[in-house]
């Protein structure tokens, strides 16, 4: 059973099944880039890993433990860390401040606020400075970095370049790189297809609230994660 592992997921929103019995494991040190168009249910499936949104069947385990049922900062404490779509920061507190946060959780490791700002140098001008007053660009390395600062096994990054320009998106990247390098298990979700291609292990390709495609990144290809992506050369009916 690898570090992450989803078993039969299933997310509802009312009639609507969102998430279709979504099966992932995901083990030590892979970096793995959630792919698929808008609707596809990639932010409700990372959330529903992340116990922000309740799940209607199916299981989550992290390191062999059933989290299924624990709220989100239990998971967080647990190991499981999100960095939302949207950054989610607390537009009133400082950057320090935001980085604490990430720290309440008590768990042991070595991430320290010093070695956040040496992975971001952008921030370390802005330590007091207030979040609702940043850069997108700070604002995301700072997002980061509070996820960071719960010393995470498994780190989950929901569109990080999100209305980022490309220069500030490279940037958040390149601080990145360190990270996965070091053997951090990274689930991430990236629009730009040639980035996600570039930086993680495995694709996971997911439409219409299924995986339809899961593969080492070395063994598939741009044609055939696009063609996923669009749902080509796949059979409809089955559907519940
Ligand atoms: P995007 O790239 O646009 O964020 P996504 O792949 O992350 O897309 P989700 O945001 O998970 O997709 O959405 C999956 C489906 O669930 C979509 O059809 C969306 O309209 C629907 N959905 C998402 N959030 C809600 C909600 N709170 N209530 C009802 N339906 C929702």
């Amino acid at each position: 059973m690898g570090l992450l592992s989803v078993a039969a997921l299933d997310v509802r929103y009312g009639q609507f099944r969102a998430v279709r019995g979504v099966s992932l494991d995901i083990a030590r040190g892979e970096v793995v880039a959630l792919i698929g168009a808008n609707g596809a249910g990639k932010t409700t499936f990372l959330r529903a890993v992340a116990g922000a949104v309740p799940v209607a069947g199916g299981t989550v385990r992290l390191d062999g433990r059933d989290v299924t049922d624990l709220p989100a900062q239990a998971r967080v404490a647990a190991g499981l860390a999100l960095v939302p779509e949207g950054r989610k920061l607390f537009a009133d507190m400082t950057v320090e401040e935001n980085l604490a946060l990430g720290a309440t959780v008590g768990r042991a490791g070595d991430w320290t606020m010093e070695r956040v700002f040496a992975t971001f140098p952008n921030l370390v001008k802005r330590r007091h400075a207030r979040c609702g007053h940043l850069s997108g660009g700070e604002q995301q390395a700072t997002a980061i970095g509070r996820a960071l600062m719960s010393n995470p096994d498994v780190l989950i990054l929901d569109e990080v370049s999100l209305g980022l320009s490309p220069l500030v998106v490279d940037q958040v990247y390149a601080s990145l790189e360190g990270l996965m390098a070091s053997g951090a298990t990274i689930v991430l979700v990236e629009q730009a297809l040639a980035r996600a291609m570039a930086v993680a292990s495995r694709a996971v390709c997911m439409l219409e609230g299924e995986i339809v495609l899961d593969k080492p990144m070395a063994d598939t290809s741009r044609e055939e994660i696009t063609a996923a992506h669009f749902g080509l050369g796949r059979s409809k009916g089955a559907r519940a």
